[in-house]
């Protein structure tokens, strides 16, 4: 085989890089640490900022419009720390929730393909989190809150103002001609996330599969070039290309993976060969 026709054919794998989320991805939801995570938020709402009243809906509501509910919290003018907002809701976590994985790992370490974490936690979170699933060497690295947002989060106080924007007003009425404030935060479910980890991490999105138990970062993934897979949940729906129940579903669901690599090697030990032979002849 010519020299030109094995690149062609390495190249020619249909994935280079596998990029996953973290929570209720790469462990299952009913872990129960999402619970956990919502729970921590709302005592986030109520201790530190002072709210009171309808925290659990105003959460949701948030969540929904901006992604997180600490972008949602910023954007209608709260002032708080991020890392203290982290740090409340994540450091206080049961992380023995969370068990070894020794299955998921050994799948991870069968594919010799790059393989990063993006997540909208923060990098201390993911560090934790890994670590009690036993999959800390298993990624390249991880994409996380600091690295879209790698400012405190804080202004002047002035700056800041004191008007709180009404988001319960807004969403009674969302129709109305108010316009949305925006958030300072960079995070999933927004193309502009994704368009920011592919060049810092240098992610071509075609040769890229995505997984997420989210389905509307898996359709902005798939908007921005991604071949996505949903985890959590069987069934396929739009913007979707596979689904599974559980991570652990991805050699039978993703037989290809483990083809290329077969192929890879196969191209890699008929290259030693060739140049072998050529060095004795
Ligand atoms: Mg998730």
């Amino acid at each position: 085989m010519e020299n030109g026709d094995e690149f062609n054919q390495i190249s020619d794998a249909k994935y280079e890089c596998l990029l996953f989320d973290l929570d209720d991805t790469l462990y299952p939801f009913n872990s129960g640490l999402a619970k956990e995570i919502t729970k921590n938020i709302q005592e986030y709402m109520i201790e530190k900022l002072g709210m009171e009243e309808n925290v659990p809906e105003l959460c949701i509501s948030l969540y929904k419009i901006y992604g997180t509910t600490m972008a949602g919290l910023k954007a209608i003018g709260y002032n708080f720390d991020y890392d203290d907002f982290h740090s409340f809701v994540h450091g206080r976590l049961p992380y023995d929730m969370l068990k070894p994985d020794p299955l998921l790992r050994n799948l991870l370490h069968s594919l010799p393909i790059r393989k990063l974490i993006f997540t909208n936690g923060d990098m201390a979170h993911a560090n934790r989190a890994l670590k009690r699933l036993g999959l800390e060497d298993c990624f390249e690295g991880i994409l996380c809150f600091e690295t879209l947002n790698p400012d405190k989060g804080t202004v002047d106080e002035e700056e800041a103002g004191s008007v709180i924007f009404d988001i319960n007003q807004y969403m009674s009425n969302p129709n109305s001609d108010i316009d949305l404030p925006k958030t300072p935060v960079v995070c999933k479910p927004f193309e502009e996330a994704f368009k920011q980890v592919f060049e810092m991490a240098n992610i071509n999105p075609k040769k890229t599969l995505f997984f997420d138990d989210s389905v509307r970062n898996l359709q902005t993934g798939k908007l921005v070039g991604l071949h996505t897979v949903l985890i959590g949940n069987s069934q396929r729906i739009k913007g979707v290309d596979h689904a599974f129940e559980s991570i652990h579903n991805i050699k039978e669901g993703l037989p290809e993976l483990w083809e290329d690599m077969e192929k890879l090697k196969s191209v890699t030990y008929s290259r030693k060969v060739a140049i072998e032979t050529s060095v004795r002849a």
